[in-house]
């Protein structure tokens, strides 16, 4: 349920209706928007009255139910705005939101070796990516496969955030990792197999990184958007979502579906910035370009893409990994798109 409150209500009132709903056993969240102030109630309120409510306060304009089962999530929720994610990194705070700069993502699937990937993290940086992404923690299909340099590799990241000014995206894994990738990492990566962790959903959600959520390669959209009210109830509301590509009947030429619709079908249903990955999401470089500009045209807020400096030597995903010269051109192209919609960075970032 959530209670609208009328423009100019004064910050005492929503402090007393507030512990009015508490002593009702009910958990109030105040959620203030561009234009107004709304208060979104979790608890228990199926047996309520919503003209009962009304009658508390001369500065409710409404009070309206929640009916997605993903509350928090809910556009409704937020009566309909839009949520920012602000994340800091050392080059200065980065915003995903619906009316904000597409914000890019780029790098190697798993951290290699030092030098890959600070020179990794220079070129997509020079080329306009403002996050390095590079898994430390790999979650591989075989046990035999590279599995990631794990704690050393989290070095290797501070040492490529310092020389690129990138903010750091690493998967976690394991709820024990959390705080130690939390301390080098500016946004913790949920991967597509950990999206039903709900132990390890809960604990992201009770710290302060925000949390790119991949959705789970047979998990449905109302499960994705379930999983980010695990983390949202525990705490957190600064969560991306990040399409990845689903399982679907043909995984002949691409090795996942890139479900583009999720686009326009998620921004019916939740408040929660959307990136997607068109690297995982085909499973092959020749593809990336054109799903990476389809995904701006459709809506993307952010595109999450694999760059090695040399994609056939690469110990993990080499074959949907784009040269950085391959990534610097795609740019160039996503810049047209981006700028048509209104939505790319009016400083261009060269280092
Ligand atoms: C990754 O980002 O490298 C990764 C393992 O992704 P996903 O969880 O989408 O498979
Ligand atoms: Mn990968």
């Amino acid at each position: 349920m959530i209670v609208v409150m009328k423009p100019g209500s004064p910050e005492a009132e929503i402090i007393r209706i507030s512990k009015e709903f508490e002593d009702w056993g009910l958990t109030p969240e105040k959620i203030v928007g561009k234009h107004k102030v709304v208060i979104g109630l979790v608890g228990d309120t199926a047996s309520l009255d919503r003209l009962q409510i009304q009658e508390i306060s001369p500065w409710i304009e409404q009070v309206l139910r929640v009916e997605r089962p993903f509350k928090r999530a809910s556009l409704e929720f937020r009566h309909g705005e839009s949520s920012e994610v602000v994340v800091s990194t050392p080059d200065g705070p980065v915003t995903f939101g619906r009316d904000r700069p597409v914000v890019l993502i780029a790098g190697p699937c798993s951290v290699e070796n030092e030098e890959m990937i600070v020179e990794t993290a220079r070129r997509v940086r020079a080329a306009g990516a403002r996050f390095l992404r590079g898994g430390a923690y790999k979650p591989r299909t075989s046990p035999y496969s590279f599995q990631g340099h794990g704690e050393s590799a989290l070095a290797l990241l501070a040492a490529a955030r310092e020389a690129s000014g990138l903010g750091i995206i690493t998967e976690v894994m394991d709820t024990a990792d959390v705080e130690k990738i939390a301390e080098v990492a500016d946004v913790l990566q949920v991967g597509a197999r950990n999206m039903h962790n709900f132990a390890l959903l809960k604990k992201v959600g009770s710290q302060d990184k925000p949390v790119l959520l991949k959705r789970g390669m047979s998990a449905t959209i109302d499960e994705w958007l379930m999983a980010a009210e695990y983390i949202l109830a525990a705490g957190n509301s600064n969560i991306i979502l990040c399409e990845r590509g689903i399982r679907t009947f043909d995984r002949k030429y691409t090795r996942n579906t890139l479900d583009l619709s999720v686009l326009p079908v998620l921004r019916n249903l939740t408040h929660l910035p959307i990136a997607i990955d068109p690297s995982h999401g085909t499973g092959w470089s020749e593809y990336v370009p054109d799903m990476a500009k389809a995904a701006i045209a459709a809506g993307a807020d952010s595109l999450m893409i694999e760059v090695h400096p040399n994609p056939a030597k690469a110990l993990s995903d080499g074959p949907q990994s784009l040269t950085p010269e391959a990534f610097d051109r795609l740019v160039g192209e996503l810049s047209v798109i981006g700028k048509a919609l209104g939505r790319w960075s009016k400083e261009e970032v060269k280092v």
